[in-house]
């Protein structure tokens, strides 16, 4: 009997208009890949209520509902003369945190959420921060793991996270230092490797040198696409395993299964 792999893709934006156009084609390639699980993340009111539809309508696709961080201050970097590229918002973000608690109950995980310092400026930090420690609370209050997006504070959010007791905790396309990222895992968080790793150093590294049992698979879908310029779909999360087997020698069915055991360690559900 051929025992049906279970990949899973834990960060990916299905909603994104460059996979809506042909989502039923990238669903089948994905369930042709083995994926059994794609967790699609929100990042905006609009988007949540997209990610919603979306899962309602696919089995294989999981709602994660969220607040992106740099759409979590949108309206006032544009108040600040910033310019951001985006399709929609801004958004008022208690409003939007007010959505996602009302509908934590119906959510896989709460994300993406974190802290980005690349888009948005530091005077605009603390209120990122209040926003981040909002929806923390929100995962909490209705136990449900978190999706953390961190870029340039990764260790202002670890501290964050610590601090407010968030054990299920999954870093997607970590882009600090490996140290770091060490600490992380050991302090029982997850990270998730996307499949730009075979051409990405640090993410090999990570591959390579966090516990085994900390690692998880996504895409980031349409973005970090294995070829360069190319765009992602969840059935590219095979390449990470497949990268995986290589860098430890072991076979492919074995570091699927260790996949799927972190998969159901950190959500309490198989992939
Ligand atoms: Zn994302």
């Amino acid at each position: 009997m051929v025992r049906r792999m279970g990949l899973f893709d834990v960060h990916a934006h299905l909603t994104h208009p460059r996979l809506r156009a042909d989502l039923e084609a990238v669903l089948a390639r994905a369930q042709a890949a083995g994926v059994s699980t794609i967790v699609c993340n929100g990042l905006n009111p609009a988007d949540n209520e997209r990610v919603r539809a979306l899962a309602a309508a696919h089995r294989s696709v999981r709602p994660a509902f969220g607040l992106y961080p740099v759409d979590a201050v949108l309206g006032r970097m544009e108040a600040m003369g910033i310019d951001y590229p985006r399709d929609e918002g801004p958004f008022e973000p208690m409003e939007s945190v007010r959505w996602v608690r009302e509908h934590a109950g119906e959510a896989f995980a709460i994300g993406e959420v974190g802290l980005d310092g690349h888009w948005v400026p530091p005077a605009l930090w603390a209120e990122q921060e209040a926003i981040f420690r909002r929806l923390v609370e929100v995962a909490l209050e209705a136990d449900r793991p978190l999706i953390v997006h961190s870029r340039k504070r990764e260790a202002r959010a670890f501290e964050i996270l610590r601090e407010m007791g968030a054990r299920r905790v999954c870093w997607h396309c970590f882009g600090g230092r490996v140290r770091l990222a060490q600490r992380i895992a050991e302090h029982g968080h997850w990270l998730s490797i996307p499949a730009i790793a075979p051409r990405h150093e640090a993410f090999r590294r990570m591959l390579q040198v966090l516990p085994r049992e900390r690692l998880l698979l996504e895409t980031d879908c349409p973005y970090l696409a294995p070829e360069p310029g190319g765009r992602s779909e969840p059935a590219h999360v095979a390449v990470t395993a497949r990268l995986a087997a290589e860098l430890w020698g072991e076979p492919e069915p074995a570091v699927v299964r260790r996949f799927e055991d972190n998969f159901t360690a950190l959500f309490g559900v198989p992939p």
